[in-house]
């Protein structure tokens, strides 16, 4: 019938693809084991299945009696021997014959008694005890190897992995120049030493200097840290070998470590060079102490990479860079002295660095001449650069769809607003934000400048920190400082509430984001009371006593000297006075500079970060 005919083939096909494709590996692999068992099976029943015909025991007692027998071999449980002449009713006329054993004390007796010949049988007892071993044995091997060809299926055999991977991804010559990375000047700088070190290391160790071994580069995702890594060994023209921190861990516990020990013996052999493993957070996660030793693995990672980086010269010219975004989970031994010793931070871009970013991916694309990359730049506050790279992408792509020539401003506005949608999923700050975050820092750049005898203000950013911050305003010191009048605590205290108050006045409204200078002001004035006596009101007593160390850095649940509950509410008090005289200085110098608070916000908003110069005249 049609129908019939039809649905054969077709099942049939069916079938034979389903074996070529999904079980293609793993059932030419189990029908050798498959294979094996049946060979096993065949011995097994060849070599311990009774020989000849099988009769009862009270029959073998018969013949026995009449003397048919000729020889009998005792097992332990079956007897069997041959007979004078084979048994009238066997089809196959075999003089051998098995009987199951009976218990039977008078057997011996028996068989002596007509002359047979008897043996007991031990010859085939070793062979079935190995193959009772053996056969539970292989169906394990069978299985375990079966399990591990296919999780190692893709590095093709068992010998090879514990050889590090880091050989497929040495490069001798890499194209990645400085100039491909931008918006990360001061990174930039500092790796500059190293790529000097690198192009000619003795010009360093002649004179007894001692070369950094590792550097880290730390910073948001996307913000280039890969990039410069390459860039590093691209203008010192060394090879590179990069690894990610996820690719040493490994299910087996040592293989890890060993592909660290296989790495790092690659490496010397082709110094200099650089090493980089990307992720550090994956593998050098802190250690914990764990009663189930979960971790085995990646500590024993972890501690073979210490102590390769510690056993290591790097006068031979290795060095170990290394990137995360996570610095805060890593194992505090990588970052000490002589192992990841230099920290480079790679943040974000501000609206210059985003302007150059753009230039450098726009290299490749077609832009018509109407693309302003500043308005692109102003608008893509809190974009990394991998986010820019994308955003040009994105534009060309739309552009094609269009069918135009060049990509023009409407595709990178489109763009824009498609990538802001899926970055504020990933917390990028909104406008509203952003206008809250630049008038708190404005508020604490003005009263740091207009108060006198404190640190100038450096720097202020409203670029959002891979970590936490939302901006900040950075005072350098112009030197060092060993002594602090009671004048110079208050004035920093009203620093740190400036920025509160700028948000209370500007906005009418407070956010969350003072937390952090709340505590630090109210230490301050907590310090000035019970420490440095600096209170009229308490008096010039130390009421804390003296700092007690702590046992195993566990704090004590209550840290407080021996003083009365009065005492406490005293203190209270003080603290709560000091915090709102500060309060009341900061609020005085932003409503006298309304204007400036207004005026310096709007600019920082437009430029993201702001040096402590321009700060400075602005407010002149
Ligand atoms: P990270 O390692 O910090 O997560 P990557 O270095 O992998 O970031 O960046 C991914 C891509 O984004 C890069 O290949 C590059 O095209 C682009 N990119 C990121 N940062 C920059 C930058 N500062 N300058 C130029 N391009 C960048
Ligand atoms: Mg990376
Ligand atoms: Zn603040």
């Amino acid at each position: 019938m049609p129908e019939n005919d039809a649905a054969r083939p077709n099942r049939r096909g069916g079938d034979r693809r389903r074996t070529t494709r999904g079980f293609g590996r793993p059932s030419s692999s189990l029908w050798y084991v498959a294979v094996i068992f049946l060979l096993i099976g065949a011995a097994q029943v060849y070599y311990l299945a009774p020989a000849g015909k099988t009769i009862p025991y009270s029959q073998f007692k018969d013949l026995l009696k009449a003397g048919e027998v000729e020889e009998v071999t005792v097992g332990e449980q079956t007897l069997s021997g041959t007979l004078k002449q084979p048994l009238p009713d066997d089809p196959r006329q075999s003089k051998q014959f098995t009987t199951t054993r009976v218990d039977d004390t008078t057997l011996t007796e028996t068989l002596e008694s007509h002359g047979v010949k008897y043996s007991g049988e031990s010859v085939n007892r070793w062979l079935s005890e190995l193959l009772g071993w053996l056969i539970p044995l292989l169906f394990f091997v069978g299985i375990w190897a079966f399990f591990f060809r296919r999780m190692n299926g893709a590095e093709g055999g068992i010998m090879s992995f514990a050889r590090s991977k880091a050989k497929a991804y040495a490069e001798d010559e890499v194209k990645v120049r400085f100039t491909d990375v931008a918006g990360v000047d001061e990174a930039r700088e500092e790796l500059k030493e190293i790529v000097e070190f690198l192009k000619n290391p003795k010009k360093y160790t002649n004179l007894g200097g001692r070369i950094p071994k590792g550097v880290l580069l730390v910073g948001p995702p996307g913000t280039g840290k890969t990039l410069l890594a390459r860039a590093v060994a691209g203008e010192a023209h060394v090879p590179f070998f990069s690894l990610s921190g996820s690719e040493f861990v490994e299910m087996f516990v040592g293989v890890g470590a060993a592909r660290i020990r296989d790495l790092f013996q690659q490496a010397e052999a082709k110094a200099p060079c650089i090493v980089f493993i990307d992720e550090l957070d994956a593998l050098g996660k802190a250690r914990v102490q764990s009663p189930v030793g979960s971790h085995e693995e990646r500590e024993q990672t972890l501690n073979q990479l210490l102590a390769e980086m510690d056993g290591f010269d790097s006068r031979k010219g290795v060095i170990i860079m290394g990137a995360t975004n996570r610095p805060e989970v890593l194992d505090p031994a990588l970052l000490r002295p002589g192992r990841f010793d230099r920290q480079v931070l790679v943040d974000k871009p501000d609206i210059k660095g985003r302007e150059e970013i753009l230039r450098i991916h726009m290299k490749s694309v077609k832009v018509s001449p109407d693309v302003e990359l500043h308005v692109i730049a102003a608008r893509t506050a809190g974009f990394a650069g991998a986010d820019l790279a994308n955003l040009v992408n994105e534009a060309a792509l739309l552009a094609a769809r269009l069918d135009k020539t060049a990509v023009d401003r409407y595709d990178f506005d489109l763009a824009i607003d498609r990538l802001i949608a899926g970055l504020e999923k990933k917390r990028v700050m909104s406008v509203k934000e952003r206008e809250i975050v630049a008038y708190h820092e404005t508020g604490h750049a003005i009263v740091a400048t207009v108060l006198p005898n404190l640190d100038p203000v450096h720097k202020i950013s409203i670029v959002q920190r891979g970590f936490g911050a939302l901006g900040y305003t950075m005072q350098l010191p112009t030197e060092d400082r060993y002594l602090m009048t009671r004048k110079d605590l208050l004035s920093q205290m009203a620093v740190l509430l400036a920025g509160r108050t700028a948000e209370e006045i500007a906005l009418g409204e407070i956010s969350t984001g003072a937390q952090n200078d709340l505590q630090r002001a109210t230490d301050i004035a907590r310090a000035m009371v019970t420490e440095f006596g600096m209170s009229e009101e308490m008096g010039a007593v130390n009421y804390d006593g003296a700092k007690r160390p702590r046992f195993l850095d566990i704090p004590f649940p209550q840290e407080r000297g021996l003083y009365g509950e009065e005492t406490a509410q005293k203190i209270d008090a003080e603290i709560k006075r000091l915090l709102t005289e500060a309060h009341e200085s900061a609020r005085n110098l932003l409503r006298g500079n309304r204007d400036k608070l207004e005026s310096i916000t709007r600019r920082l908003l437009e430029i993201d970060v702001m040096e402590g110069d321009e700060l400075r005249q602005l407010l002149a």
